[in-house]
């Protein structure tokens, strides 16, 4: 919006005035006139249809019918004095009435007449009726003429904005005003060549029919519009913080690969790489020697080998002269990090280093020492790590394992850990659907792992009901039997802790007698132990002491025991699908066949069935996540919360996903021809940035 008048506050439309801005600004944040302009009809009442009378039905939100006025009369008194009449068409006849304005409607209504009749319809002794219809004397010329005004837009209001008179009709009225005095100050915010490209509405023309269309017609293009414009500007936004950001920050530069690298790679790797994997350390190396700050997120689905890569990444910036860390959300997997680090590479080889908040005060000093004469050159941990008195000599590279967990502030408070800020590789648990993906971390550059190591076999999954909790114990001892070991997983939710620890601490009981010793020992690990027991009890259970890890979700990440084929979710219905996918993956790790046992109740809702299903129709996680995307809306996925996804207001980046895709790839072709925006035909775009900020920051001080 570029000219001020969409600034101004909103009282000084006509029709408002300091009480109803007032309410306005309470009940739909409508402080300004952009604000109204932008607040648009739920829907539209489809005014093109007559209905015939008997084909009223009672689900019917609106009908629009013509009938000839028979007969009226007023009935009742005080309270109950209403207004009847009764109009008919060739097929049946129905009722209207009145119980405010009787008077004036007395005197308007004229028997004989054809009406056109419009309202919500009701029935009433089996017969059809309509309260306060919108009525007027039926004209086929003036029909005819006006046969445009069809479709009438709904907004949405509040019982205290009722009160004020502005109830749906009410609000309309409001937008008709400012459209009749502010329409021609509409300006066009993209440059006429997109307009042109993707056969785009003015602007103006958008608004104008968004909320008084035409046409059907009229509105698809003007919604399209709209949106378009909404998810274009989102992505110029994004994508010019990015090239910025490059702009900005500069980055070390790691010139060659060295012995720590080369040495790992020929003596200590056990596997071969898959190519996906390549791809990934290929990116991350040029990502490296450009000079600029590197911002990649890492993808890939669960056990697709993102650890490996990270960990080579690293070693190519020790081989530089840099250290590195892995930030890591929980302790548990900090501590596994460091563990199947520490496997990988060797006792001999180099100093890795544990820092969580169980890391003793004594060996905190010596660590922090050695981190500030850089001797330590690997460390592992959890947020401990960006406490200020963590200092480094030369921080060079940072690994963020499963990011969504870490706020955008603490990622950046790494940065500000060296003058020239460290490389950033974030990696996700799972895998975030593509729109997603472009939206939240569409700064960032992305890559994915799209392979499996070779060899794995694919995690097979059912779905039992309680009835056939004997099968799935008969399951387990098998299992065991062969020496495999077996997770058996617990919701756990916030708002019922207590519940959730009592069902696990039953089922535990109810297997310890399923599972007698000494044939069977069970781990157990859950959130209100402290951190000591639970790594004991893992390490139990690491060790093959126990055959069976119950368990709440403290496993659900990273947790990688390849001796493990089985794991078990009770109640499975309660988690979301990234999470059921995330534990089920704790599984399949080794050389043999795996199994995923969902335990649920026999009732489901739609989704919780949809969940299951999805799971064990599939074991790939882009699927999986596009599934839940569906399923949950943008708004539910982690993460989203901090990011541009919710602020859209016609867009949906999960219905509207081929348009987002589009937009995203023309922005991208934009800034590689016109890195600055500073060619003639793009002038318009640094203005549609710089007023949507000022927009926003307006809308923050209000
Ligand atoms: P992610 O973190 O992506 O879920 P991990 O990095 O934990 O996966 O790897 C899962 C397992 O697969 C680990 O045991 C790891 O050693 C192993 N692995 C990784 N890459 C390969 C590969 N190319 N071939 C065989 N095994 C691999
Ligand atoms: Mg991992």
């Amino acid at each position: 919006m570029n000219s001020s008048v969409f600034q101004t506050p909103i009282e000084y439309l006509r029709g408002v005035g300091l009480s109803r801005a007032g309410v306005l600004k309470k009940e739909l944040q409508i402080a300004l006139f952009e604000d109204l302009l932008n607040y648009f009809p739920y829907k539209y009442i489809d005014r093109t249809r007559f209905y015939k009378i008997k084909d009223i039905q009672p689900e019917l939100p609106y009908v629009q019918v013509l009938a000839r006025l028979t007969h009226f009369e007023i009935l009742g008194e005080k309270h109950t004095r209403r207004l009847v009449a009764q109009a008919k068409d060739d097929t049946g006849i129905i009722e209207l009435v009145w119980f405010q304005g009787v008077k004036w409607i007395e005197k308007t209504l004229i028997i004989g007449k054809v009406y056109v009749l419009f309202g919500k319809p009701g029935f009433f002794n089996g017969k059809a009726q309509m309260a306060h219809p919108e009525m007027e004397l039926y004209n086929a010329e003036a029909q005819q003429r006006k046969g445009n005004l069809t479709l009438q837009p709904a907004y949405n209001s509040t019982e205290k904005l009722k009160q004020y008179s502005l109830d749906s009709k009410g609000i309309q009225k409001l937008v008709a005003g400012l459209l009749e005095q502010c329409l021609r100050d509409v300006h066009e915010t993209l440059p006429l060549y997109i307009i042109n490209r993707f056969k785009l509405t003015g602007r103006a023309e958008a608004y104008k029919n968004i909320h008084f269309p035409d046409d059907p017609a009229k509105l698809n293009e003007a919604i399209y519009r709209l949106k378009f414009e909404e998810l274009f500007i989102l992505q110029l936004k994004l994508l010019k913080n990015k090239l910025l950001h490059t702009q900005k920050f500069k980055g070390n530069i790691f010139q060659s690969v060295g012995d720590t690298f080369n040495n790992f790679y020929h003596h200590k790797l056990p596997f071969p790489l898959t190519n996906a994997q390549k791809r990934v350390l290929k990116e991350i190396r040029q990502d490296t020697q450009r000079g600029v700050q590197m911002n990649r997120l890492l993808q890939g689905d669960v056990g697709s080998g993102k650890t490996v890569v990270a960990l080579m990444s690293m070693l190519i910036a020790i081989d530089n002269g840099f250290q590195t860390c892995i930030m890591a959300p929980t302790e548990i997997l900090a501590n596994q990090h460091y563990q199947t680090i520490k496997e990988l590479i060797g006792d001999d080889f180099i100093e890795v280093a544990l820092l969580t908040g169980s890391t003793t005060k004594k060996a905190r000093n010596i660590l922090h020492e050695k981190l500030e004469n850089g001797e330590l050159k690997i460390l592992i941990g959890t947020h401990a790590l960006i406490e200020d008195k963590v200092q480094f000599k030369n921080l060079g590279f940072v690994v963020i394992d499963e990011q969504h967990r870490f706020g955008v502030e603490q990622r950046a408070k790494l940065w500000r850990k060296n003058i020239v800020p460290p490389h950033i590789l974030v990696m996700t648990a799972t895998p975030i659907p593509r729109t997603l993906a472009m939206t939240l971390y569409g700064d960032l550059d992305i890559s994915v792992i799209d392979e499996l190591p070779a060899g794995r076999k694919p995690i097979q999954t059912v779905h039992f009901y309680e009835a056939q909790r004997l099968r799935m114990f008969g399951f387990m001892k098998q299992e065991i039997a062969k020496g495999r070991q077996v997770y058996v997983v617990y919701p756990l939710i916030q708002e019922s802790e207590k519940l959730d620890l009592k069902n696990l601490e039953e089922g535990t009981e109810v297997m310890a007698h399923e599972f007698p010793l000494p044939d069977f020992r069970i781990s157990i690990v859950h959130g209100k132990m402290s951190a000591a027991d639970k790594q004991f009890e893992m390490n139990r259970f690491i060790k093959g002491e126990t055959q069976i890890m119950v368990a709440t979700t403290v496993i659900e990440v990273g947790v990688n025991i390849p001796n493990a084929s089985v794991m078990i979710i009770e109640n499975a219905e309660r988690f979301g699908l990234s999470q059921l996918h995330q534990l089920r993956g704790r599984v399949g790790r080794g050389a043999e066949q795996s199994f995923c046992i969902l335990m649920s109740h026999s009732k489901l809702s739609r989704d919780g069935r949809i969940r299951l299903d999805t799971m064990v129709k599939t074991n790939n996680g882009f699927e999986i996540a596009e599934t839940d995307l569906q399923l949950r809306g943008p708004g539910n996925i982690d993460g989203t919360q901090q990011s541009g996804v919710l602020d859209l207001k016609l867009a949906n980046i999960v219905t509207d996903q081929e348009l987002l895709i589009t937009v995203r790839r023309f922005v991208e072709s934009i800034f590689e021809k016109d890195p600055y925006l500073a060619a003639p035909e793009n002038q318009i775009l640094n203005q549609s940035l710089r007023s949507k900020e000022e927009g926003l920051s307006w809308n923050k001080i209000s």
